[in-house]
Parts: C-alpha cells; sequence; structure tokens
C-alpha cells in the first residue's frame, strides 16, 4: 500500500570526519535500504553527502552514528530538510572533486574478517600477505593526495582482476571500493615465500622485511648471537630492541600485564607497548640489556601472522590464534646509522645490504615511511612515547579554530604539525634533525601531509633557537614566521589537547631548550598564559663541563657537581677509571667550556654519575632508565631540597648520593626530587591563584617521576595535566608551537 505522503520528508547531510576510505557509504546504503529510503550518498572533497527521502528519516538519522564501520569515525553532521523529489532507490554514487577537507584514516592492522580468510585454505585470499578490506590496510603511507581513490594510492598500477573488481563494486561486500584491495591473482607478491623467510629466521639469518611503513629488521629473539649479529651489523650497542610474539598469552610468558596494557597491546592501532619484564630464560640477553622494561608488540600486517601460522605449522581454523606460541621475533625499524626507515626496495638493497642477510621486497611501493608508534600505561591510561602508525594522520581537536598554521617542532625527535580549523594534525616522529637523510624525509613529510590535508598554512612556527634546522626552514618559507620557547610550547601542547584556556603554572621538566635570555633551560616552573610565560622558577643551575660531551657521560655532570660543593679535589680519586678526569677538574677550576644549565635532564644524569650508574651511556636516557629501573620505594629525605627566590635546589639531596649505596640512591632520588616538585609547584600554584598544572618534557617519560608527581599534587587538591595525544618529550612541541603561533597577534 503506497504511503501517506505528509509522512514523507527529504534530509541532506553533510558528514565530516574520517568518513573516506573506511566503508562509510556501503554503510548508509544499507541503513537506507533498511528503512526503505530513497536517495544517494558520495564522497565530495569535504566528507560524505546523503540525501535520503521516505518516512523512516528520523530513524536513520538516530542509528547512523550507533555503529559506524571500525575505522570510522564522526567529527560533524550538518542537516538540512530540503524539497522531495521523484526518485527510486538508493544509489552509492560516484566522487565529486572539489576542496579536500576531510581526513584519511592511519594504516590499520589487518582485521578478524581479514584473519579468517587468511587461514581458510577455501578462500582465495588463503595466504595471501597483501590481503585488505575496507576495515583495515594501509591508508597514510600509500596515498599521494584526496579524495582517497586507488588511482591517488601505491595501487594504481595494479588492475583488478575480474574477482577482485566485483568485490570492488559490490556495496554488499567488505572491500567495497577498498581501494588497496589485491588478490594473488591481480595483487603485489612477496619477493620469497614465507616458508622460507621462516627457515632462514630459524637459522639464525638477519632478515629486512618490507612492512606497512618501511622495512623492519628481523631476527630470531631466542637466538643470542643472532642478536648480537644484528647489534654489531647495526652498530647499536646497547639500545633496545622490540619483539613481536604472537599474542597476549605469549606476552604474558615475558612480561607483567595488566588490564590496561593487555587492552593496549592487543589494541587494533597494535603499537609497541614498553612493559615490565618478567624473569624469564626466552629470550636472548641481549635484546633490552640492563633495563626492566621490554617493548612488545603483536602482529599487525598479514605477513606477521603468516610467519606464527607457519610456525605453529599451518594449523586448521582461527582458534590457534589465542594459544601461547614458541616464536619470537625481533622487529627494529631499518634506520641504519640514525637516518630515517628504509622504505624503498632499492635504498634497502643500498643502505641494508651490509646488515641484512636476506631482504623481503613487495611491489606495494610505500609512499611515506611511518615507525611503529611507542606506547606505555601510565596511571592506568595509556601514552605515548613515540607517535607515529595507526595515529597518523588522526586530527587533535583543539578547542576552538585558529588560522592555518604549519609547525615545525624541534631539533631532536622532530614531528611537524599542520592545523585545519580545530582540528591539529602532528605527523608522524620524523627523528633527529642531524643528517641530511633526515632533513629529506623531514621536507618530504611536510609536503606529503600539506597536500592530503589540502591546507595552505598562513603562519609558520618554530623553535627559539637559531640554528636549528627548523628554524631556518621557517624562515625560508616566506609567510609570517614566529618563534616560539621550547619548554613554553611543551606546556602548550598539553593545554591544547586538553582544552585548557585558563591560565595555568606548569612543569616543564627536560634536558635542553634554549631560553629567552639565551641560556640553556630544561627545568622550569612556568606561568602559562596562552601566547604568553613567565619563568616563575627554575632547577638548580648545574655545571655541564665540556657541554654536550656531559649529556652522554654522566660521570661528567657527578664531577662538575663535586667540584660545585668545594670537593673538586676528591675529582681524580673518585673517577679515576675516566682517563679525562684530571683534565675535567682543570676544565673546572679555570670554568672554561662549562655552561650552567637548569636542565633536569642533567639532573638526572648528576645523580646516575654520583651513584656510578652507567658513567658513559651509549644512547640518550639510558643511565636515567637504569636509574630508574633501580627503584623500590621511592623515599624522602625531608631536608634534601630548598627553595629559594624561585629556584629549587637540590644540593644536599645530591649531596647524600656521593657515597650511597645505587640502588638505596635511586629510592633517595626519586622519592625527593617527586616531593620537591610537588611542593614547589604547589606553593606557585596557590600564589598565583590556579589549581591547573601542566606537566611535559621528556622527563616525564620516567614514570615513577610522572605518577610520583601526578599523585602528589592531587594529593594536594590541585589538577595536573600529562599529554596523552602526543609524547612528552620533543615529539609533541610541534603541537604547542602551533597552537601558541595560531594565537599571537604579528
Ligand atoms: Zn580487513
Ligand atoms: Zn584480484
Ligand atoms: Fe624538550
Amino acid at each position: 500500500m503506497a504511503r501517506s505522503a505528509s509522512l514523507q520528508k527529504r534530509i541532506r547531510l553533510e558528514i565530516r570526519g574520517v568518513v573516506q576510505g573506511v566503508g562509510f557509504r556501503p554503510y548508509v546504503h544499507r541503513l537506507a535500504q533498511r528503512h526503505q529510503l530513497s536517495g544517494w550518498v558520495l564522497n565530495d572533497g569535504r566528507g560524505v553527502i546523503i540525501e535520503i527521502q521516505g518516512d523512516q528519516t528520523t530513524e536513520f538519522i538516530n542509528t547512523l552514528g550507533v555503529q559506524p564501520p571500525p575505522l570510522a569515525r564522526i567529527d560533524h553532521i550538518a542537516m538540512n530538510q530540503i524539497p522531495l523529489q521523484q526518485e527510486q532507490g538508493f544509489a552509492i554514487r560516484i566522487s565529486q572533486s572539489g576542496a579536500v577537507a576531510t581526513s584519511i584514516p592511519p594504516d590499520n592492522s589487518v582485521c578478524p574478517d581479514c584473519l579468517s580468510e587468511l587461514f581458510d585454505p577455501g578462500s582465495r585470499y588463503y595466504r595471501y600477505p597483501f590481503l585488505n578490506c575496507t576495515h583495515c590496510g594501509p591508508r597514510y603511507t600509500i596515498t599521494r593526495r584526496l579524495p582517497y581513490d586507488r588511482s591517488n594510492t601505491t595501487m594504481a598500477g595494479f588492475t583488478m582482476c575480474p574477482s577482485c573488481a566485483a568485490e570492488y563494486h559490490d556495496p554488499d561486500n567488505r572491500r567495497f571500493h577498498a581501494q588497496p584491495t589485491a588478490c594473488p591473482v591481480c595483487g603485489p607478491r612477496l619477493s620469497i615465500p614465507v616458508k622460507e623467510i621462516l627457515q632462514r629466521i630459524q637459522v639464525g639469518e638477519v632478515l629486512a622485511i618490507k612492512g606497512l611503513g618501511g622495512f623492519h629488521l628481523v631476527c630470531d629473539a631466542t637466538n643470542e648471537p643472532a642478536v648480537q649479529r644484528l647489534r654489531q651489523r647495526k652498530q647499536r650497542e646497547e639500545k633496545p630492541f622490540a619483539v613481536m610474539v604472537a599474542n597476549l598469552a605469549s606476552a604474558a610468558e615475558l612480561v607483567t600485564l595488566d588490564e590496561a596494557s593487555s587492552r593496549l597491546l592487543d589494541s587494533p592501532q597494535r603499537p609497541i607497548v614498553l612493559l615490565p619484564k618478567k624473569h624469564s630464560e626466552t629470550l636472548a640477553p641481549s635484546i633490552a640489556p640492563g633495563l626492566q622494561w621490554l617493548g612488545l608488540l603483536l602482529p599487525y600486517t598479514p605477513l606477521h601472522y603468516l610467519l606464527f601460522y607457519e610456525a605453529a605449522g599451518r594449523p586448521a581454523g582461527t582458534a590457534w590464534l589465542d594459544r601461547s606460541q614458541a616464536l619470537a621475533l625481533v622487529m627494529t625499524s631499518a634506520n641504519p646509522g640514525g637516518e630515517p626507515l628504509v622504505i624503498d626496495n632499492a635504498e634497502a638493497q643500498q643502505r641494508l645490504g651490509g646488515i641484512a642477510d636476506t631482504i623481503v621486497d613487495h611491489g606495494r611501493d610505500i609512499l611515506i615511511r611511518c615507525d611503529d608508534s611507542v606506547m606505555r600505561v601510565t596511571g592506568g591510561s595509556p601514552g605515548f612515547i613515540r607517535r607515529a602508525r595507526s595515529h597518523v594522520p588522526h586530527a587533535i581537536k583543539l578547542a576552538h579554530e585558529i588560522p592555518p598554521t604549519l609547525a615545525l617542532g624541534g631539533h631532536l625527535k622532530n614531528t611537524v604539525c599542520i592545523t585545519r580549523g580545530d582540528e591539529a594534525f602532528v605527523s608522524q616522529h620524523i627523528g633527529d634533525m642531524d643528517n641530511t637523510a633526515t632533513l629529506r624525509f623531514f621536507e618530504e613529510t611536510i609536503e606529503h601531509l600539506l597536500k592530503l590535508l589540502d591546507v595552505k598554512p598562513e603562519r609558520v612556527a618554530h623553535d627559539l633557537h637559531p640554528d636549528f634546522h627548523s628554524t631556518r626552514h621557517a624562515q625560508s618559507l616566506g609567510i609570517p614566521a614566529y618563534a616560539v620557547q621550547h619548554h613554553h610550547a611543551h606546556l602548550a601542547a598539553v593545554a591544547a589537547e586538553h582544552h585548557i584556556t585558563d591560565v595555568a603554572v606548569g612543569l616543564a621538566l627536560d634536558g635542553f631548550g634554549l631560553g629567552e635570555d639565551h641560556s640553556p633551560w630544561g627545568g622550569e616552573l612556568m606561568l602559562y598564559d596562552g601566547t604568553h610565560f613567565r619563568r616563575l622558577g627554575h632547577l638548580q643551575q648545574l655545571k655541564q663541563p665540556g657541554g654536550d660531551v656531559a649529556a652522554r657521560e654522566p660521570w661528567r655532570m657527578a664531577a662538575a657537581f663535586l667540584h660545585q660543593i668545594g670537593r673538586g679535589d676528591e675529582i681524580a680519586r673518585r673517577f679515576k677509571a675516566h682517563p679525562a678526569a684530571r683534565q675535567l677538574h682543570q676544565l673546572l677550576e679555570k670554568n672554561l667550556n662549562t655552561p650552567e644549565v637548569s636542565s633536569c635532564g642533567r639532573l638526572f644524569d648528576t645523580a646516575c654519575g654520583l651513584l656510578g650508574i652507567k658513567p658513559k651511556a651509549s644512547f640518550e636516557g639510558q643511565a636515567p632508565m637504569l636509574l630508574e629501573g633501580l627503584v623500590t620505594k621511592p623515599e624522602v629525605v625531608p631536608d634534601g631540597w630548598c627553595i629559594e627566590d624561585g629556584q629549587l635546589d637540590l644540593t644536599r639531596l645530591l649531596t647524600q648520593l656521593i657515597d650511597c649505596q645505587a640502588a638505596h640512591g635511586a629510592n633517595l632520588f626519586h622519592g625527593t626530587l617527586v616531593e620537591a616538585l610537588c611542593e614547589w609547584s604547589a606553593q606557585v600554584a596557590r600564589r598565583q591563584g590556579t589549581k591547573i598544572v601542566l606537566l611535559n618534557g621528556g622527563c616525564f617519560l620516567n614514570h615513577v617521576l610522572a605518577s610520583g608527581v601526578v599523585k602528589g599534587l592531587r594529593n594536594r587538591g590541585l589538577s595536573p595535566y600529562l599529554p596523552q595525544q602526543t609524547p612528552p618529550n620533543d615529539g609533541g612541541i610541534s603541537l604547542g608551537q602551533a597552537w601558541i603561533a595560531g594565537h599571537r597577534d604579528r
């Protein structure tokens, strides 16, 4: 029976968010059919446009946001009632090109539906390492520009076979408009069969395997000589390697898992998660020497899964996926010599040939490199150490719109940030800007993101440091450039993601950032007021003899401290293991090349040096990590610090460490520092009439410090904020720079 025309309505909806390339249109199509609506849906440059007509339009709208496809994210819906039209059925229309203002999703781990096909001998995708669908697979790293169509991806060169084309065009299929879809007939192939890859791993070879965002160096994580070989060839002495295990059951044998960290490890984003190591004989000792933490990750590409499948003897069904497995693989970024990740097949032969025994590549090109993300759970919530794969280019929502701004970050652990309206897009981890390959990657990343987001920045933000490459690059762009002080940017990054627009106090604790007075800062207590800040206090000034070298050799910081408290004559005796000790003493006596720093990183190094922990570190932050690992129960030295003229002085605590046993010293140092920082910032917050305390800077990667300060401030009735969407280290400052520059008047 014909429905009464009076109940009929026609509604036009415009949807913004992550709605392209995620199966959103077929989802809309199914929903429209369920509610017997006519009309159409299409992707435009700004998101998805829908027109629906019928008498269940309200039901449609109410259910639209209830169960969207797994990778979709609806940020905004605009709705209008429009005149009825003569039409029949519901259609998916072809893309309209126009102004691009939508986002493409990050790269994603293989979904459960694809996994069942991967292990189903009856499926045409059985054991095919490149299967994917609208719910999973590569996106960011293969897409040149929007709209997200196959022709704009690196899959453009693969012509779909009839079976793939049929699925691609069928709105009821999971692969409807799945741009990277491929099968064994028409898609990319591995250069070496999975079975042989596994055999080579099992005999102890080091392999370079092309993954989603670049090559990994891979070897058997239980084979000590293989791990040693990898270390030697990669010239990576002690920096820990991440290990891939099959599932949570396997992980639980190596690390202590709680609910939050299990959820994070098993999440579809599949980050590397730092977890407390269990005593176990399984893994090679040189995976993470001396550290209490182990970085684990679970398989995320079909190829990873196939290696575990092969190792398990190709079991039937998928139940084996949850059973513990013996195979454990070192999976480390193939980035020789601190240069960016290798992504290109020819480049792999050239740069990885001397490291890997075997190179495994394939024909799906990676357009832009993207490392694995690294995360950890602090106080029950996940936080970043490195933000990259599966998180970039997700937008960080800002409290309000700012002019389109490009922020170029700092020098170490660089990222860039681009804003569009009230969204901030922080790039993947780029790295330390100290070699030409990284500088090239920096420029490629900016270009790629600007193209994907279709943004023409009106402003550019950079660090205050005049000699940083990022600063010079900013000044060469020909648009208004804004210098932002490093620690101000750290605090603004936390404020931006938490939508804090009030005045707050903030603690920025890190290794180094140039201060407004041109001296090295790094332990700053600030009044944060959006575009402005005031340095209310800082950590005591420590002498850093010889500059940068002292940042890698904690014994030098300790020697300088002895000199500072008038015990310089003990240097030669206490540090007799170091031939440079006597010379260092003279340097200090003459006050040559010994800048004074307020750095919290150097404070940690001083403590490590005094306690004899790793006098010479083999990578940045190693000594403090080892110190943190010794903490069992933090203890407060009641008179260990004093606060004078806003300065926090810990001389008495440090003096106590001189003849202290290392483990006890670790407890005293952490306990007292946490208490002192809380007292110091609480006093200032009270005086400034705010309850908000922003916490940021690389030192907050220290778990004991971060959770201790948060707890201590809460106990004092204050509201501390740590970054959750960016890492606390310099990987987050581009967000803060953008937020500040976006508000400044010329
Ligand atoms: Zn899938
Ligand atoms: Zn095919
Ligand atoms: Fe910093």
